[in-house]
């Protein structure tokens, strides 16, 4: 596609991510992800280091390529949205979780960006958010948003890493923006180190799930691993990213809906404990934290604090 023939211009779809609430957008033309991102991604499939997320293994024609994902896509659309917060909260609890579930406050911010985008331009877009099988970070950085750090995480220069992805799928042609130059975080090694799990590689091999304490918190189901040691995490963590230098300036999100409700805040594991399903649900419907559901939580709190549910 010759750059002229852009029929949106990327400012405009900035702003219109702006308003949406982003703290960053970039546009990537579609297309197949290129071989070398394809081969690292089987090369972490084979050696196991996705754990039990055998949805990961599937659709792999699709994540490779978001044109087979959404016929007639042109242009990959990459917004980030901060949600780092500095409120105290009782329980070790990973920032992202702290309010709002980031998948129904970006969806419904998307769906009305996405809407504009095509009255005002046309075309019809698909809106992801962790719902499909995309590369969301590879089309970030293509986008040029940024890099991906040691510890596995997209970081924007000069803004860090406390940010959740949203892609729009557009069949529409917008100008693209160029990825960074020289994208590398610096490897101090930081986030190697920290890791209180051993889920990271200082050579840069992809993150080891079967490790990582946020994927047994949040998303293994039954009981741990023998030898599990939760280190004082009871759903998520965040050490790799707190350690990391790119974070030191993190700005609290301007998205209220990220922010802990004093409800929230206030709550101990004993009232954990307390809680039927019907509490748990109303309390955690909307939350990341109803992802593991009553007996993952439950799971979680014995674990962690010798209390049983
Ligand atoms: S802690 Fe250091 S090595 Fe890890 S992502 Fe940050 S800059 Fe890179
Ligand atoms: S989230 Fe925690 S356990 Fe997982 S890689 Fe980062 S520091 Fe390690």
């Amino acid at each position: 596609m010759n750059s002229c023939q852009y029929r949106c211009d990327a400012d405009a779809v900035r702003r219109m991510a702006a308003d949406a609430g982003a703290s960053a957008c970039g546009i990537a033309a579609a297309g197949p992800v290129g071989d070398e991102a394809v081969e690292q991604y089987r090369r972490w499939l084979s050696a196991g280091r996705h754990a039990a997320m055998d949805y990961m293994e599937r659709h792999c024609a699709l994540r490779d390529d978001p044109r087979e994902l959404f016929p007639g896509t042109r242009s990959v659309i990459v917004c980030a949205f901060n949600y780092y917060t500095d409120e105290p909260v009782s329980l070790p609890v990973a920032l992202y979780a702290r309010g709002m579930d980031y998948h129904y406050v970006l969806r419904q911010r998307l769906e009305v960006m996405a809407s504009r985008l095509c009255e005002e331009y046309g075309g019809q877009t698909r809106v992801c958010v962790d719902s499909a099988p995309l590369r969301e970070r590879w089309w970030a950085v293509r986008a040029g948003l940024g890099f991906i750090g040691l510890n596995n995480q997209l970081i924007i220069p000069g803004r860090g890493s406390y940010f959740v992805l949203g892609v729009i799928l557009w069949t529409g042609v917008a100008q693209t923006t160029r990825p960074l130059q020289g994208g590398d975080c610096g490897r101090c090694g930081r986030c190697v180190a920290a890791c209180p799990a051993g889920a990271l590689d200082s050579g840069g091999a992809a993150l080891d799930a079967r490790r990582c304490l946020s994927y047994l918190t949040i998303e293994h189901r039954g009981d741990f691993p023998p030898g599990t040691d939760l280190c004082g995490r009871l759903f998520g963590c965040d050490e790799c990213q707190r350690v990391c230098p790119h974070n030191r300036h993190a700005a609290p999100s301007k998205i209220a809906e990220f922010h802990p409700s004093d409800e929230f805040a206030a709550l101990r594991p004993d009232d954990i404990a307390a809680l039927s399903s019907g509490a748990f649900k109303r309390m955690f419907r909307s939350s990341p934290i109803y992802r593991c559901r009553l007996a993952g939580l439950g799971r979680n709190l014995k674990m962690l604090y010798d209390i049983s549910k």
